[in-house]
């Protein structure tokens, strides 16, 4: 084994948690899909079917209060507010009630989202990548502990952009909640310490343009802050 690499070892992406300088090490982002039921609705999705998991990479985390570029490739880059779960632990065949056990704390996040490309990519059966996974694609707050905030299972869900509100819902109108969530997942892969978990958007999504400030928060857990800047070239 070598003690070396042959590029530089990259640093490890990581949030800020409320109360204390240290920072949450981020190793995996999941999202789910279709957890709120107004928001199948506006999209024209069925309603009957599950949620389901998709990922962004680590490194693809804005900070609270970043620039994040328009990207490429899209005319219709939307917001998708959602309630983010950061684990502390995890494991596999996790069952609901041992799960809010693997939880350090929760944040504010946005499942940025080139609508067009995912819905084109959706049509022609081909993976959601195009769509969901792009640079600067998860814009993250700073982590509460769940020590100091317990496990919020209703609370208030908002988005606003330019000060106009786009988004609000509530934490308890989540198809799966928090606890149900880790458990489904545990089934796919193994969680484990460092993986948040974009818990899904409520409705009022929409389409954001280059100079777009947009605020959001959940009641009890913190807000987020980003703006829209020009066009990536
Ligand atoms: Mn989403």
């Amino acid at each position: 084994m070598s003690d070396s690499y042959v590029i530089p070892a990259l640093p490890v992406p990581s949030l800020p948690v409320t109360g204390t300088r240290a920072r949450f090490p981020v190793r995996r982002i999941w999202c789910v899909g279709r957890n709120y039921l107004e928001h199948i609705r506006e999209l024209g999705n069925d309603e009957r079917q599950p949620p389901f998991f998709f990922a962004k990479h680590a490194d693809m985390i804005a900070q609270d209060g970043a620039t994040v570029p328009y990207p490429s490739l899209t005319k219709d880059f939307q917001h998708e507010v959602e309630m983010v779960v950061a684990l502390r632990s995890g494991g596999t065949n996790i069952t609901p009630d041992q799960a809010l056990g693997h939880v350090y704390g929760y944040g504010v996040a946005i499942d940025l989202t080139r609508r067009d490309l995912q819905t084109a990519s959706r049509k022609k059966e081909q993976p959601w990548e195009i769509g969901k996974s792009f640079d600067l694609s998860a814009p993250c707050g700073a982590l509460k502990p769940a020590a100091e905030i317990g496990h919020p299972a209703k609370g208030r869900i908002w988005l606003s952009v330019n000060g106009t509100q786009r988004q609000n819902g509530d934490l308890a109108e989540m198809i799966w909640n928090t606890a149900e969530i880790i458990s489904r997942l545990s089934l796919q892969v193994s969680v484990g310490a460092g993986d948040i978990i974009m818990t899904g958007t409520p409705a009022g999504v929409a389409a954001l343009a280059p100079g777009d400030r947009i605020e959001c928060g959940i009641d009890g857990v913190g807000t987020l802050k980003v703006q829209i800047g020009p066009l990536v070239d």
